[in-house]
C-alpha cells in the first residue's frame, strides 16, 4: 500500500506558522503515536513540509490515507467506520456516548477522527454493530451516571443475569455501581449477546 500524489496541495505557500518559509510537498514517513497503543510507522506519505521551520502539514487526501491506513494495521475502526455504525443503530452522538459509557466529547473526536478509539473498544463496538439488540438493550437501561435510579436496577437485574461477570472494587467512569461492587457492562456484551441471539 502506497500513497498516490494527491491532486490537491498547498505547494509553494507561505508557512502559516513561521511565515518566512515555504511548503514542499514531499514524500516521507510518518509515525503516529496513539495513546496506550504500540506506535504505527505510516511509509511514504505525502505531506506539505516547511522548508524553513520543517512544521508538517497534510492535505486533506493524505490524512484520509492515514486514517485507514492506521485503522488497518491497528484494528481500528475510522472515523467514517463509525458514522456508519452509529447511523446503522440509529443513534446520534450523544446516545453513541451513553451507550459506549464515555463522555460525549470524547466519541465526537473519534468520529472527527482528531481521536482514535483504543483496539479493545474497536471491538466492543463492532460486537455492538453485529448485534444492535445489545445496543438498545443497554440503552434502554440507561448507563448513564445521571440516572441513578435506573442504573441501579439495571445493575441488579445485570448482576441477576450474569453472575459470573467480573466484578472490581472503586468506580470508575463508565461502570455501573451496586453497592460496593462495580460492574463494566462491556465486560458483559459479548454474554448478553449471546443471551439475545
Ligand atoms: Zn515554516
Amino acid at each position: 500500500m502506497s500513497q498516490p500524489k494527491p491532486k490537491e496541495s498547498l505547494h509553494g505557500e507561505m508557512c502559516p506558522i513561521c511565515a518566512k518559509g515555504h511548503l514542499q510537498l514531499v514524500c516521507a514517513n510518518y509515525e503516529f503515536n496513539p495513546q496506550d497503543e504500540p506506535a504505527v510507522d505510516v511509509p511514504d506519505v505525502w505531506v506539505e513540509r516547511c522548508d524553513q521551520c520543517g512544521e508538517r502539514f497534510f492535505p486533506a487526501e493524505t490524512s484520509r490515507y492515514l486514517e485507514e491506513f492506521i485503522a488497518e494495521k491497528a484494528e481500528q475502526l475510522t472515523p467514517d467506520e463509525l458514522e456508519r455504525i452509529r447511523e446503522n443503530l440509529g443513534v446520534d452522538q450523544t446516545q453513541m456516548s451513553e451507550i459506549l459509557g464515555l463522555g460525549e466529547k470524547t466519541y465526537h473526536r473519534w468520529e472527527k477522527g482528531t481521536q482514535f478509539p483504543s483496539r479493545s473498544m474497536c471491538y466492543y463496538i463492532r460486537v455492538l454493530a453485529q448485534f444492535p439488540e445489545a445496543s438498545e438493550w443497554l440503552r434502554e437501561r440507561g448507563w448513564r451516571r445521571s440516572n441513578r435510579v435506573a442504573q441501579v436496577v439495571s445493575a441488579l437485574t445485570f448482576e441477576d443475569q450474569f453472575p459470573d461477570l467480573v466484578k472490581t472494587r472503586g468506580g470508575q467512569r463508565g461502570r455501573i455501581t451496586t453497592g460496593t461492587f462495580v460492574v463494566n457492562p462491556a465486560r458483559g456484551l459479548s454474554r448478553v449477546a449471546f443471551a439475545l441471539k
